[in-house]
């Protein structure tokens, strides 16, 4: 579905949590006034679509009523004429009480992203969230009860996280069922209490390796949930990449998370013949990036090939003419080289 982003840094937002800078995050740093929204939607819209108006980067529920009311209005009449198919917010799970979801209802919101990060109680406590585990719990019930889709966001490696917390997080997450999930690990960056911490030698941030590996874990556990990962890591941006102080950050994460999956896949299957066939469309993400797949394999099976063949189902790996799907063979564990 096709998306159409109004970024809000921070508006809304009750105080800034330990790792967040919106602001330094993107390129957009200003919450736009509702005329303005109003004249890019003009401008990007189709005439006929099915996407959906987004308000990201602030806490959407938490502005005044009166601006949440112009937002949706300016958006709502591009509803009304068919040039979209609805509204998405992005807000905190304590931002979610009774009467302000049957209002967002109301006014025509469709899609509500929910800011949870972490299910465990010290974790969001560290990370100067100001909500628990049961306020996640709790919004996305009651999300999901109205008819919203309901997109949970989660933060592994956030201060006093490890590999358990972030797969022990996402399990309770997946149990409630929501729409779909952004996995975002946790990086440090400029003007941050996160900076801070770091920079005293309080906070040590994953490596890029173990957060594709954690993250690679994370996306089999919804693939095998069937939830839709709709995002791993965060987008570039020259702003980003500017104000990054350390981190697992790459432009290409979310490449890189799914070619694990595959990695794992290629050394499980390769034990079973020489040559392994894949959807074209699959075949840039079991090679890697830059091909690093393809240079793994190499040093550690010479004699196998890996072939496209637009005959295999996307997601599926063909080997010795059976055909076996990526998350029978990419289960988290064993040693993958
Ligand atoms: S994480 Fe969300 S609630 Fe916290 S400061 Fe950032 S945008 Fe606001």
């Amino acid at each position: 579905m096709k998306i159409y982003p109004i970024f809000i840094p921070h508006a809304g937002c009750p105080h800034r949590c330990l790792f967040c800078a919106q602001d330094r995050s993107t390129s957009q740093s200003v919450v736009p006034e509702v005329d303005e929204v109003d004249g890019w939607l003009e401008n990007v819209l189709p005439l006929h679509g099915d996407g959906e108006i987004a308000f990201y980067g602030g806490t959407f529920s938490l502005l005044s009523l009166q601006q949440q009311d112009q937002y949706l209005s300016a958006a709502g009449r591009f509803v009304a004429s068919g040039r979209v198919a609805g509204i998405r917010i992005s807000t905190r799970p304590d931002a979610l009480g009774d009467e302000c979801i049957a209002r967002l209802k109301a006014s025509g919101v469709t899609t509500v992203e929910i800011g949870c990060q972490s299910f465990n109680n010290t974790v969001l406590a560290s990370a100067g969230r100001g909500h628990t585990a049961s306020d996640n719990i709790s919004a996305i019930q009651r999300c999901l009860s109205t008819g919203f889709q309901v997109g949970v966001q989660t933060m592994p490696a956030l201060p006093g996280s490890d590999t358990e917390e972030a797969l022990v997080s996402l399990r309770q997450a997946l149990k409630l069922k929501p729409s779909f999930v952004r996995i975002y690990p946790t990086l440090v960056i400029e003007g941050t209490e996160l900076a801070a911490l770091w920079k005293s030698g309080g906070y040590q941030p994953w490596t890029l390796d173990e957060a594709v590996d954690v993250c690679a874990d994370m996306l089999f556990l919804c693939r095998q949930a069937d939830i839709r990962v709709i995002r791993l890591g965060l987008q570039r941006d020259s702003e980003l990449e500017k104000n990054l102080w350390a981190g697992p950050y790459h432009p290409a994460f979310g490449q890189l998370v799914r070619s694990r999956l595959w990695r794992r896949a290629l050394f499980h299957a390769s034990s079973h013949g020489k040559q392994l066939a894949v959807h074209p469309n699959d075949l840039s993400d079991v090679l890697g990036h830059c091909g690093e797949n393809r240079d793994w394999l190499k040093k550690i099976k010479p004699e196998v090939r890996v072939i496209a063949d637009k005959v295999v189902k996307r997601g599926f790996l063909r080997t010795s003419g059976r055909e076996l799907p990526l998350t029978d063979l990419s289960a988290p564990g064993g040693h993958h080289g």
